[in-house]
């Protein structure tokens, strides 16, 4: 705990603490072959986008971590201690804290649920930053860092946002300059995608010669975000996992081809799915390719947002 009297916040009695995380989408995901320590070692570019989960952080009872969920896409997300959040409250308050330390955790969702977004790993970076700063504890931006890297590979991508190339599980970062804003054009399916299952058919398509691997980043990625092209990155955007992702929900080649069609600078399946990404010149073509997707059948919704956002952030 600190007793540092300079410390600006300051909450108001049962006040909550509220967080914004962003979605993301990878630039580049590439991805090598399956290791003997069971994982896939990855070279990856992630974006943050302002697509953002919210999360609250209140008093709670000692020794509680109690969550509810609310939002757009609150429907299939766990309330009971598999919660990312929950588990990033509760190894917060085990490394830093005291076992008398509590917390009512609000998420408010509007990233799709196993949409290959990253939204669960968001909320986790959300849950460290909103209850670091609601117990008071002397946790630096390293301490959360290592915290994230516990809970997922994507979590710490979610407490610094922006771009960066991340490296093994994809938590080693290092951040991207980047200069402009991007727009994209999210187009949600009709329920998620498990990101285990897609690695699993990625390992099979390997196997058969369906599928190319290795953790290579294109330097076409960074050399585009460093002149603000969006034409150079919408040509350079790349996934592995786009091929398993395609293999097990057919219907997303119609969706991408429909983008390209429509327009887009670059269209790419977001992770392991299912929400495809579309990078568009402006807002206005942002705006034309929105509604072109939303006539799809296979399309449940989509979403504007521009990129690089913010990590987590409090409110
Ligand atoms: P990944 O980060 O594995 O690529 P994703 O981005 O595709 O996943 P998430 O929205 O993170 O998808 O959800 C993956 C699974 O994690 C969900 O099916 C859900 O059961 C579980 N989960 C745990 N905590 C959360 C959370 N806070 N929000 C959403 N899903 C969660």
């Amino acid at each position: 705990m600190s007793d540092d009297p300079s410390r600006l916040w300051s909450p108001a009695e049962d006040a909550p603490v509220r967080v914004r995380v962003p979605a993301k989408v990878n630039l580049a995901l590439c991805v090598g072959p399956l290791g003997a320590d069971g994982y896939h070692p990855l070279g990856t570019v992630f974006h943050a986008l302002s697509l953002h989960d919210e999360v609250l952080a209140a008093p709670g009872e000692p020794g509680e971590v109690t969550l509810q969920v609310s939002g757009e896409t609150s429907a299939d997300v766990p309330v009971d201690e598999s919660n990312l959040a929950v588990r990033a409250a509760r190894l917060l308050a085990a490394e830093f804290g005291t076992p008398e330390l509590g917390v009512r955790l609000q998420l408010k969702k509007q990233i799709p649920v196993a949409g290959g977004m990253a939204g669960g790993s968001a909320d986790a970076a959300g849950a460290l930053l909103a209850c670091s700063v609601l117990w008071d504890l002397d946790t630096g931006p390293d301490d959360l860092h290592a915290l994230a890297a516990r809970l997922g590979a994507d979590v710490p991508f979610g407490l610094v946002g922006g771009n960066a190339i991340g490296r093994g599980r994809g938590d080693q970062l290092v951040p991207l300059l980047s200069c402009g804003i991007y727009h994209w054009v999210l187009a949600f399916a009709h329920g998620g995608l498990s990101t285990p299952q897609v690695f699993g058919r990625f390992d099979e398509m390997l196997e058969q010669g369906r599928a190319s691997s290795g953790t290579e980043v294109p330097a076409e990625v960074a050399e585009a975000l460093a002149k603000a092209d969006p034409f150079a990155l919408g040509k350079a955007l790349r996934n592995n996992l786009e091929a398993p992702a395609l293999d097990l929900r057919p219907e997303l080649a119609e969706t991408l081809a429909a983008g390209r069609a429509a327009g887009a600078l670059g269209a790419i399946v977001s992770g392991s799915g299912p929400t495809c990404a579309f990078l568009a010149e402006s807002e206005s073509r942002a705006m034309d390719l929105a509604t072109e997707l939303g006539r799809l059948e296979q399309v449940a919704a989509t979403r504007r947002a521009t990129g690089p956002a913010q990590g987590a952030r409090l409110l």
